[in-house]
């Protein structure tokens, strides 16, 4: 099951927020069945979205990565310490929900990032995506690792 960390990066004098990048691990491609006759179009989930949500970058690994700070100990006021980790990037994590929101397209409901949703011609860049198939929502809302 993929999982969603954050890596928070060394701040710079310039920073107004803690850099950081969402890492996925154990994360297992998308494939897409086309259908007979029609084009196949290459469909990265990620793209865009360490701009969108504010992050340095994403890392995507298919092993499981461990961060060290992001490991579960005791730490200050009785909340182990990947509580405050997770309550630290549940904004990253509503923005990264929020960028992937349903839209109804031609009578289907899908995925408006995934699908490339063009909101002012009501078209979509990529192979339209069905809401429940988002792999990344899938991953946010899998069972725990
Ligand atoms: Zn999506």
């Amino acid at each position: 099951m993929a999982r969603l960390q954050i890596l928070e990066l060394p701040e710079g004098a310039d920073d107004d927020r803690p850099p950081f990048v969402l890492v996925i691990d154990e994360y297992v491609p998308q494939r897409y069945i086309t259908a007979g006759g029609s084009e196949f179009k290459a469909h990265d989930p990620f793209e865009g979205v360490a701009k969108k949500i504010g992050a340095r970058g994403v890392l995507i690994f298919d092993e499981p990565i461990e961060i060290p700070a992001n490991e579960t100990s005791a730490g200050a006021g009785g909340y182990s310490v990947k509580a405050q980790v997770e309550g630290g990037s549940s904004r990253a994590l509503a923005r990264v929900r929020g960028l992937h929101s349903p839209v109804d397209h031609q009578g289907q409901t899908i995925c408006s990032e995934c699908s490339a949703y063009d909101l002012a011609s009501r078209t979509t860049d990529s192979r339209p995506v069905a809401y429940d198939q988002c792999r990344t929502l899938q991953v946010l809302n899998g069972p725990p690792a």
